[in-house]
């Protein structure tokens, strides 16, 4: 298992190399110019942020993000209580995130590794095409 937010990922690459060949230029790992942010970098440095369209985009781990419903969530069945607790705090941190974010105006997209498995252009539809 990688760690809680490890860069470089082979299914953040892969949604990245799609966007780019759709045409769209983004900044990564949540850097933004002084005018987005005056730190020039968002909460949560999110993976992708397509500044132009005011969009930034996690791509999510089930496990470690716990992805409601899915089957790549499911606890471990021994030490359920610690990790419980140790990912229910990624969790709360994410929500604090996305708030933090909305709240700054920015569109908050989320794309969990189990949803890779499906065509790329549907999920780089949804991102933009899917009401706020
Ligand atoms: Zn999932």
């Amino acid at each position: 298992m990688s760690r809680i937010k490890s860069r470089n990922t082979g299914p953040e690459i892969a949604v990245r190399k799609l966007l780019f060949s759709m045409g769209y230029r983004f900044r990564l790992n949540g850097k933004v110019s002084k005018k987005h942010h005056p730190k020039g970098v968002l909460p949560g440095k999110p993976d992708i942020v397509l500044a132009k369209y005011r969009i930034v985009i996690f791509v999510h781990g089930c496990f470690w993000h716990r992805h409601e419903g899915c089957k790549d969530a499911v606890l471990p069945k021994s030490n359920d209580d610690f990790w419980f607790e140790k990912l229910n705090k990624n969790v709360i941190r994410d929500r604090l995130v996305v708030s933090e974010l909305i709240a700054m105006g920015w569109k908050v997209k989320i794309i969990w590794e189990c949803e890779l498995i499906t065509d790329l252009n549907i999920i780089i539809e949804r991102i933009f095409n899917e009401p706020d």
